[in-house]
């Protein structure tokens, strides 16, 4: 089967370069393992700073080894008694067709109601990211104005929904009219603001009429600038990501006096940190799911081969919902 491994490091962008494509053998599986074929890898921006040799809340992806991610397939032989051929399963096997696993960090899902890909987006990690910061950091009242970056995105789309059905007004930030215009008319946020239009801080304004309580934060520089010179007194900014400075962008407050005149609370977040809350969590999003009540869209990229290009498009911005390589 094949496998992609980390080549070399990158110089500010990604270049296809920094991957290589690999054969390998199928191993042979032994008493207490389970042989997976995946199906759908997921790309996630975390890969991103992972690829670089830099103190992190996580060690850098090692040179030569199979990219890490998290990955949704089916088991297709079992020498371990929590598993039998054809469970559904999702787990860490990375960018890879197949993955080898002692059942440890590997679980079953139900697929009944809840397409397979879906656990690896709204159901699965970056749903969850969602909701814990919306939940556990911002922690938004009815009636509150939360603004989500990246809306149109995994988690962002998840935020401005579970924000909606607590209640308060959901903005929305995103890249060109046809992401804001889905966000608005297909999630129910209140508003989306296309920050490629140029009117950044007037179109903001505009969509915050009351300020901003909640700032769930995905993309940094001058969005997360705008959005902090309009909050209101005890804000909460849950900081989930600073995808606009993965590539080395430099990243600027300006605002930082708005910190401390508004007496506003900062709190950056790993979401795999918090595993108590994952059941509960999950619990919520998969109901939504199956309930129809929580929706979402993947951009699907056919092939291994295909995930380095979809993996950098992502990081510009390519993506439109949840990105996904579809591995049969
Ligand atoms: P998305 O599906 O949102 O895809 C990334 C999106 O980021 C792109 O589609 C693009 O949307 C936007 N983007 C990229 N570059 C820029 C830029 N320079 N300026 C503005 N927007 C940009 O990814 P995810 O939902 O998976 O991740 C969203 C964020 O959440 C990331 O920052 C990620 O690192 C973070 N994250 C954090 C976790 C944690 O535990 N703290 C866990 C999971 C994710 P557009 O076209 O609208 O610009």
């Amino acid at each position: 089967y094949q496998q992609i491994v980390l080549a070399s490091r990158p110089q500010g962008h990604v270049s296809p370069d920094n991957f290589r494509l690999e054969s390998v053998p199928v191993p042979s599986v032994v008493e207490g393992q389970v042989l997976v074929r995946n199906h759908f890898l997921s790309l996630d921006p975390y890969m991103r700073m992972r690829m670089e040799d830099i103190k992190s809340y996580a060690a850098p992806q090692a040179l030569n080894a199979v990219m890490v991610g998290g990955t949704a397939g089916e088991v297709v032989e079992s020498k371990n008694p929590k598993f039998k051929p054809g469970d559904k399963v999702v787990g860490m096997f990375g960018w890879a067709e197949m993955g080898l696993s002692d059942g440890a960090g590997l679980k079953k899902v139900d697929t009944a109601q809840i397409p397979l890909s879906a656990y690896l987006g709204s159901v699965g990690m970056p749903g969850m990211t969602a909701w814990y910061g919306l939940t556990q950091i911002i922690a938004p009242k009815a009636g509150e104005t939360v603004v989500v970056s990246a809306a149109s995105g995994a988690v962002g789309s998840v935020v401005g929904q579970l924000a909606k059905a607590r209640g308060c007004r959901a903005v929305g930030i995103a890249g060109g009219p046809e992401k804001c215009a889905y966000v608005v008319n297909e999630l129910g946020f209140d508003d989306c603001i296309d920050y490629k239009a140029g009117n950044l801080k007037a179109d903001l304004a505009a969509a915050t009429p009351d300020g901003i309580d909640g700032v769930f934060e995905n993309v940094g520089g001058e969005i997360l600038d705008a959005c902090v010179a309009r909050m209101n007194p005890f804000g909460r900014i849950a900081l989930c990501g600073l995808i606009a400075g993965y590539d080395g962008e430099p990243m600027v407050l300006n605002n930082l006096r708005t910190l401390l005149t508004m007496r506003l609370t900062v709190r950056g977040f790993i979401v795999s940190e918090h595993p108590e809350l994952w059941p509960q969590g999950l619990t919520e999003l998969g109901q939504m799911v199956a309930a129809g009540k929580l929706k979402f869209r993947e951009s699907i990229a056919e092939g291994l081969a295909a995930a380095p290009e979809a993996f950098i498009g992502m990081l510009k911005g390519k993506n439109f919902g949840k990105q996904l390589v579809k591995l049969i």
